[in-house]
C-alpha cells in the first residue's frame, strides 16, 4: 500500500474508533506486565475477569516473586497456558526485582529480557505504561488486518511491524497499537470480516479483490 494511502487508511481508522484505548485494567506497571502475559491465546476480557483476584493477593511484586506456584496456577487458569504464564510471571518478578531494583524497566532491549516478555508485549507495556510509542505490537489482529488490507504480505510479527513502521509516520504508531485491535475485534473480524460496514474497505486489497 501506498505511503498516501496508509495515512487514509489511519485517518478513517481514527474517525471510526476515536475511544480506542488499552482494553487490559491494570493500575501499575507491574500489574500491565502480568495482564499482557496472560493476555496471550486468551481475551482481554476474560483477562480483565481474572486479575482483580490476582492483584488483590499480588499488591506488590515482591508478592508475584512469592506466591506459591500452585496458588498462581489456580487463580491464572481460566487464561489457558496456565502453568507456563504462572511460571514467567514468577521468575520476571524476580528479575524485575533483583536485575532493575523493583522498577518497571522503559526500553525494548531491557523489558525484553524479561521471563514472557517479547516484543509485542514489550511493545504494549512501552506505550500503555511510559506513553512510549517505539513500535506496533503486531498481535493477532493487527498481523490479519496488514495482511487483508495488504499494508504488509509477511506472515512473521516482527517483519509485518518492520513493513508497519516503514509505512506510517511515527505520529501514528501510538494510536495505530489501538486501532488494529479494535477493528479485529469490531469490524475485520476474523472468519467472518464486516466488510459491508468497514470504513476502509475502498483501500483493502481483499475486499477489492472480491469485487
Ligand atoms: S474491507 Fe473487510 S477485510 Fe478489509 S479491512 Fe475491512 S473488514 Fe477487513
Amino acid at each position: 500500500m501506498k505511503k498516501a494511502d496508509a495515512i487514509i487508511l489511519f485517518n478513517k481508522l481514527k474517525e471510526y474508533y476515536p475511544d480506542a484505548t488499552c482494553s487490559l485494567d491494570f493500575d501499575e506497571p507491574f500489574q500491565l506486565v502480568v495482564a499482557v502475559m496472560l493476555s496471550a491465546q486468551c481475551t482481554d476480557e476474560r483477562v480483565n475477569k481474572t486479575t482483580p483476584e490476582l492483584f488483590k493477593k499480588c499488591k506488590t511484586i515482591q508478592d508475584f516473586a512469592d506466591i506459591d506456584i500452585n496458588e498462581l496456577e489456580n487463580i491464572i487458569h481460566p487464561c489457558g497456558f496456565y502453568k507456563n504464564k504462572a511460571k514467567n510471571i514468577k521468575l520476571c518478578a524476580k528479575q524485575v526485582l533483583e536485575n532493575f531494583n523493583g522498577v518497571v524497566p522503559h526500553t525494548m532491549k531491557e523489558l525484553t529480557s524479561l521471563a514472557g516478555v517479547g516484543r509485542k508485549s514489550a511493545n504494549v507495556i512501552m506505550l500503555e505504561v511510559f506513553g512510549i510509542a517505539e513500535g506496533i505490537a503486531v498481535d493477532t489482529h493487527a498481523k490479519r488486518i496488514s495482511n487483508l488490507t495488504g499494508l504488509s504480505k509477511e506472515k512473521e510479527p516482527e517483519k509485518i511491524e518492520q513493513d508497519l513502521l516503514k509505512t506510517f509516520p511515527k505520529e501514528c504508531w501510538m494510536d495505530l497499537n489501538h486501532l488494529f485491535v479494535w477493528h479485529g475485534r469490531n469490524t475485520c473480524v476474523a472468519r467472518n470480516p464486516k466488510c459491508d460496514i468497514c470504513p476502509i474497505s475502498n483501500l483493502c486489497k481483499f475486499y477489492n479483490n472480491l469485487k
